[in-house]
């Protein structure tokens, strides 16, 4: 047998990426729907590589052979494409990449790049991790970063815990991230990144994104968001100058519920302090060639594929839980035994007035039915129960038809209560810096009909009638979290 040599590989290896940068561009002139459901899976690689298979295959394959030594060589010093081994690539990995990428850079202007990660808190700890890095020049000085505090309960932890307990990392809070002057005033020349998560979750926060990354941008570091309540559906901050958007794909992307999984998307040159041009040029392909070889949190080839499943109708599924959500928090606003509802799409919320200017259903000027810009505010919400935390309990006990579980982003209802569940670990000061009451329900709203979802919550309601409200919460009340920490 002849020997091709590396450099016959390399140049094959440059024609199958001419061809995928191609098919990319094609797609990125497409609408969010269209690529939505195409992704960057062809008609072309179907025929040519995969049985004409219409569904991106799920490679459930650990790694990938090759013709002979030279084309190993190559592959392995990554000179060429290859799906060498599944902790750093995967074709079915590749497409759910691709399509997420295309989705949360979408008519932003930016060049974007993703990576899969297994979980969202994969993705979080992905993301945060490269610039929490000891500077050659400065070995001993103290590392802090800037992140709100309205964030995720598996965020709160991985921040106290994982950085601030075990790694001495600092982690300077912003209580009120709407106040632009107290994320200016917690930055210094050992900042590495700011962080911020909108809407939170559960509590409903919310700043101005462009903002926050202009003042990132004065001090040559990194805006991190955590997009995963809005989906791109609704909102992409890359448009706004976030520098890297952090998803938990598990939650309304992932509506089926079959699996976890995260992404990071990130634009090309982002703003470091760091001294890695590698990790600003191209800061996804960085982590997937180096961190995340070496520390493995990938993503397996069945959820990728599954999620990419539930992609497709992303758009369309947030328009209909949005529009549900707002019909059942009009309800929820009205009804006597309510105290509070926290809805960004509700005109009494703090904050509906700057939410309005960011979350907008992607296309819908687009759509034959709405045929102009339409505000929609996704599918969480929360309410606040007058009384004590029984009465919050009890309610909570009543519901027959939402289901009782620490998830969102289901098509089916979901509710929790925060201060026992998701954020029960961070204890009694951490949820007041969260905002998050004992008397509080977090809502998820799913696909079923809202007439339905409001018929439970008031069957379940009508456990408090003739009830005595014993406790009430003064120091959480009215506005949720985002005016509880207001004050
Ligand atoms: C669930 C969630 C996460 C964590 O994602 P996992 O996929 O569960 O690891 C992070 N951020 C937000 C806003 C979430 O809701």
């Amino acid at each position: 047998m002849s020997n091709k040599g590396v450099d016959f590989y390399v140049k094959a290896g440059q024609r199958a990426m001419q061809w995928h940068k191609e098919n990319i561009a094609r797609m990125k002139k497409c609408n969010f729907d269209t690529i939505a459901v195409h992704g960057i899976y062809s008609m072309q690689e179907a025929l040519d590589f995969n049985q004409g298979s219409i569904i991106e295959p799920i490679y459930m394959s650990t790694s990938q052979t090759y013709r002979d030594s030279d084309e190993m060589e190559a592959a392995l010093s990554y000179k060429i494409p290859t799906f060498c081994y599944s902790r750093i690539a995967n074709p079915s990995m590749y497409y759910y990449e691709g399509v997420l990428a295309l989705l949360e850079s979408y008519k932003t202007g930016v060049d974007a790049s993703c990576i899969a990660t297994a979980s969202g808190m994969a993705a979080i700890q992905s993301a945060v991790d490269p610039f929490l890095v000891v500077d050659p020049k400065k070995p001993n000085a103290p590392m802090n970063f800037v992140a709100t505090t309205q964030v995720y309960g598996g965020t709160y932890q991985q921040f106290s815990m994982r950085k601030e307990a075990e790694h001495k990392v600092e982690w300077r809070k912003v209580i009120n991230s709407n106040n632009i002057d107290e994320w200016a005033a917690l930055i210094d020349e050992n900042t590495r990144f700011l962080y911020g998560e909108l809407p939170s979750n559960p509590s409903q926060s919310f700043f101005d994104i462009a903002k926050v990354a202009e003042l990132a941008h004065k001090h040559n570091i990194p805006l991190i968001i955590d997009s995963t309540v809005a989906t791109p559906a609704l909102l992409r901050p890359l448009e706004f100058g976030a520098d890297i958007v952090v998803q938990s794909v598990t939650k309304s992307l992932f509506s089926s519920g079959f699996g976890i999984a995260g992404a990071i998307i990130a634009r090309k040159n982002i703003h470091s302090n760091i001294d890695n041009d590698a990790m600003k040029e191209d800061f996804c392909t960085y982590l997937k060639l180096l961190p995340n070889r070496d520390n493995g949190p990938n993503i397996s080839p069945m959820n990728a594929v599954l999620a990419l499943n539930d992609i497709r109708t992303i758009r369309s599924r947030i328009d209909l839980v949005s529009r549900s959500t707002m019909k059942i928090a009009k309800f929820l606003e009205n009804h006597k035994h309510i105290e509070g509802v926290d809805y960004l799409g509700l005109e009494s919320h703090p904050l509906h007035e700057l939410a309005k200017k960011y979350m907008f259903l992607v296309d819908s000027e687009l759509d034959d039915i709405y045929n102009q810009k339409v505000n929609r505010y996704g599918h969480l919400m929360s309410f606040r129960i007058k009384g004590s935390a029984q009465n919050t309990r009890d309610v909570f006990d009543g519901f027959q038809r939402i289901w009782r579980a620490t998830d969102l982003g289901r098509i089916k209802s979901v509710a929790t209560i925060p201060a026992i569940s998701t954020h029960q670990q961070q204890g009694e000061e951490g949820r007041k810096l969260a905002g998050i009451p004992h008397n509080l329900i977090r809502l998820c709203v799913g696909g079923e009909h809202p007439d339905d979802i409001i018929a439970d919550i008031d069957q379940a309601l009508s456990a408090l009638d003739g009830k005595k409200y014993a406790i009430s919460f003064p120091e959480y009340s009215a506005g949720g979290a985002s005016s509880a920490t207001l004050k």
